[in-house]
């Protein structure tokens, strides 16, 4: 275990411990909400082993109309005994596909930073330029948790994320076009930079889409047709954590109906607002006829595990916080440019594609960590 991993671990169980009650995601910086405003697990409910939807490793169903791919080994094949030993070009490019992937989490994006969550547009193009230079590229949260994703050989997935559907984020202009300096035309103008860089993201919603009004349906049709992800993130940013049964499907199953009415399509991901946890996390994931998450994002505050790791949650995945090596709350250690940087340092400790999304190639010496149901796509070397 690297030592920010072990440091992660020992601050969240402290957290957890001295029992900090984590204010909102908006709320301005002061002393006592470093933790929620470096995108800790909230402090109201730490994150729990599942109880209410049988084993973790058990796939997801997928969703009643999801578009995306069913997360699956392929069910018919047998596990085999001896893994197949991987395409030469895949060990080669040292593939690694039980490394560590970075899922970024953004908040408003303004021209210039005001809140202690928001980035500018200079921070946030200035991020993507360093993941395209890095061989980062870019998958929507659903692919990332359908477990197929196309990435080329030697190259890392990344996860953008952006939190709260704010106008920042995306609007359409009169030719259109995404709106200049939103985080959608910023991330097509690097990926027109570099070519390779897929200009997609997987955007939480509430139920202000983007200050969009009536051009909403028009705006998240755009989003869809270019690749875009849109997901689930309640009606009114609610806390889940002090909400019955009944409030939660209301606040999740509200936006759901709504982005239905206005896509045609379910979502396939869900991010808890504040991290915010309910008393059954079986709640937030399913309800009949309504929602079906393939995955859900917690707040931060370390990479996601590989998909494809024994270990993996898919309904309690970590983001990290989108911010510099800052004092406050920690992001020297704990936000994105701490962990590009310790990424970069160590490479072995994160994700490399082996370029074909049907094989999963891990090192040798990591095929323990590989969880069974994967067994029939793995290659080792
Ligand atoms: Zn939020």
């Amino acid at each position: 275990m690297p030592l920010l991993h072990k440091i992660a671990a020992v601050v969240i169980v402290c957290a957890v411990i001295l029992g900090l009650t984590l204010p909102g995601e908006r709320n301005r910086p002061g002393p006592g909400n470093a933790a929620a405003r470096a995108g800790a697990t909230s402090g109201a409910k730490p994150v729990a082993p599942p109880t209410a939807s049988g084993p973790p490793s058990t796939p997801a169903a997928p969703g009643p109309s999801t578009a995306s791919p069913t997360p699956s080994a392929t069910p018919s094949a047998t596990a085999p005994a001896v893994l197949p030993t991987a395409a030469p070009a895949a060990a080669q490019a040292k593939a690694d596909e039980l490394g560590e992937i970075p899922v970024l989490m953004y908040h408003r994006i303004m021209k210039k930073a005001d809140l202690s969550l928001d980035r500018s547009t200079k921070e946030l193009r200035d991020e993507l330029e360093r993941l395209a230079r890095e061989g980062y590229v870019p998958i929507t949260a659903a692919e990332f948790a359908s477990g197929r994703f196309n990435v080329p050989a030697g190259a890392h997935p990344v996860v953008l994320t952006f939190d709260d559907s704010t106008p920042g984020h995306f609007a359409l202009d009169e030719r259109g076009e995404p709106a200049p300096d939103t985080a959608v035309a910023i991330i097509q103008e690097v990926a027109r930079r570099h070519p390779g860089f897929r200009p997609v993201a997987t955007f939480y919603l509430n139920e202000d889409l983007f200050g969009l009004g009536d051009r909403a349906a028009a705006g998240l049709k755009w989003l869809i047709d270019h690749g875009y992800e849109i997901a689930n993130h309640t009606s009114t940013h609610a806390d889940l954590s002090r909400m019955s049964k009944k409030q939660v499907q209301k606040e999740i199953g509200g936006i759901e109906d709504k982005i239905v009415s206005l896509t045609g399509r379910h979502t396939a991901t869900f991010a808890y607002p504040f991290g915010a946890i309910p008393d059954k996390r079986a709640w937030a994931q399913k309800q009949d006829g309504r929602y079906d998450f393939q995955a859900v994002f917690l707040a931060g505050w370390k990479p996601s595990q590989s998909p494809f790791d024994k270990d993996f949650d898919r309904f309690a995945v970590t983001r990290v916080r989108s911010e510099g090596k800052i004092k406050e709350n920690e992001c020297t250690k704990f936000c994105s440019t701490a962990w590009l940087d310790h990424l970069a340092k160590h490479p072995g400790e994160r994700y490399t594609s082996d370029g074909d999304p049907e094989t999963i190639t891990v090192p040798r010496a990591a095929e323990k960590r590989l969880a069974k149901e994967f067994r029939p796509r793995a290659r080792v070397y």
